[in-house]
Formats: structure tokens, sequence, C-alpha cells
């Protein structure tokens, strides 16, 4: 089953329009990457889901059209978005960065047990439970950003370049840990990533986006044997 869908979407800040027709098709329980280079429109196809860019064309989740949802309409139908920047709370401890990943559950046990999972998948965060987010490294703040989302328990994960400025073992380890919770969970994901070695670990397939149009769509098999995505993307 198709949990997103975008057909032909375009997307706006202001007058100025700067995507031209994205279409995208995320399978429930699927990782789908969006790749492409500075300006193309990665970051902006992530904001037309959760309602966060004024957008035209097909955005349908789970058969429901998302036009005219506010961002919180959007989240409360169990989309997460991790933004790129991560977004932690900086005056809150990480225990409660986590607790306000929750916020719209009520069972208290579940969301305990839910704590302890995302501490475990991020054995980092463990020791650093007490701190605020302000003195955490930037790899410890993404991994809490990608902890906070999974608090939610959302169907579907949007996450925009989790490895940016990170160093490429932190990179790494957050990768595999978001590949481990692929697997248990099941929850779907859109994975916009400017390293793509990276992101082909993870996706099932993806889309390149040029000038905020799909340049190129394929499998991860089909995309890492052609030449241009090598050349461009996986330095070679
Ligand atoms: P990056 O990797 O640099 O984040 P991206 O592929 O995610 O790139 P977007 O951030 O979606 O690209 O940007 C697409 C285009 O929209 C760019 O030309 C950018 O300058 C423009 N843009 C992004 N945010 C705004 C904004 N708030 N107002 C006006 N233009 C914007």
């Amino acid at each position: 089953m198709t949990l997103l869908e975008l057909a032909d979407v375009r997307a706006f800040y202001g007058r100025v329009q700067v995507l031209e027709g994205v279409s995208l098709s995320v399978p429930d329980g699927g990782a789908v990457g969006i790749l492409g280079a500075n300006g193309a429109g990665k970051t902006t196809t992530l904001r037309a889901v959760s309602g966060t860019v004024r957008s035209t064309g097909t955005i349908r989740f789970d058969g429901k059209d998302l036009h005219g949802l506010r961002p919180d309409q959007v989240a409360a139908l169990g989309i997460a978005h991790v933004p790129e920047g991560r977004g932690t709370l900086s005056d809150l401890t990480v225990r409660e960065n986590l607790r306000v990943g929750a916020y719209r559950r009520k069972d208290a046990k579940a969301i305990r047990a839910d704590v302890d999972y995302c501490l475990d998948l991020f054995p980092q965060l463990k020791d650093r439970i007490r701190s605020n987010g302000s003195a955490l490294s930037g790899g410890e703040q993404q991994m809490l950003a990608i902890a906070r989302a999974i608090m939610a328990r959302p169907r579907l994960l949007l996450l925009d370049e989790a490895s940016l400025g990170l160093a490429p073992s932190t990179a790494k380890a957050v990768y595999q840990a978001i590949g481990r919770l692929r697997t248990e969970s099941g929850i779907a994901m859109v994975v916009v990533e400017q390293n793509a070695n990276l992101a082909f670990t993870l996706v099932d397939s993806a889309t390149v986006l040029e000038t905020g149009r799909n340049a190129l769509t394929g499998s991860t098999a089909e995309l890492k044997g052609m030449d241009e995505i090598r050349r461009a993307y996986l330095g070679g």
C-alpha cells in the first residue's frame, strides 16, 4: 500500500516558485531517499508534506489529502518531521525533550517504554539524560531530534540531512540506528541526504531533484549502477 504520495507538487515562498512538479511514492514501511545539490528543493519537498510551505498538486497520506491542514494537524495524522538544524529544545533536558515528543499521548506506561527504547537505540543519550539540549554535541542533538520524533509514534518520519555537520563515524552511527529503527518499527521514512553513500545504506529507492524537479528516480540498486550518480554523488 502507498502511504505517502506526491504528484506534480509545486511549492512557493511568497511569489517565488521553488518546486516545479515533484513526484514521490512511499510504500507503507518503505524508505525513500531524496538526493540533490544545494537548493534543489529537497527541504522544501519535506516542508510541503508537513504543511510549512504553500504548495499545489497531490499530497496524500494514507489516502487523505494534506492540503489545507496546519502543521500540527499533519503531525496528528502520524507524520514526524526532523528538520535540518535539528530543533531540539536547548533549555530542556534530554528526558524533557523526549517527553515533549510524546505530548499528544496519554499512555504513560508505553511512553516510559519508548523512552527506554530511544535510550537503547542511542546509548550516548543515556549518559546525558539530565543534560540540557544546549550542552549536547552536534551528534547527540541529532540523535535527540530523531528520538523525540520517535516518541510521537509516527507512521512516517521525514528526516532532513541527518548527517549534516557530523563527523563521518558519528553520521554512520546515526544511520545505523535509523536502520535498526526501520527494521524494528516499520516506520516509513523520507530521507533527505546530500551524502548518497549514507542514504543508500537505508533507503530502498530514491529520487534526485534538480531545480525543483525529479531528474532521476529508481531503486537503490539501479541508481548505484548509474554513471551520473556515481560521478555526482558517490565519489567515483
Ligand atoms: P539545501 O541542501 O541547501 O538545504 P535543498 O535542496 O533542501 O537545499 P531548499 O532548501 O528546498 O533546497 O531550497 C530550494 C530553493 O528555495 C532554493 O533556491 C532556496 O534558496 C529557496 N528557499 C528556501 N527557503 C526559502 C525561503 N524561506 N524563502 C525564499 N526562498 C527560499
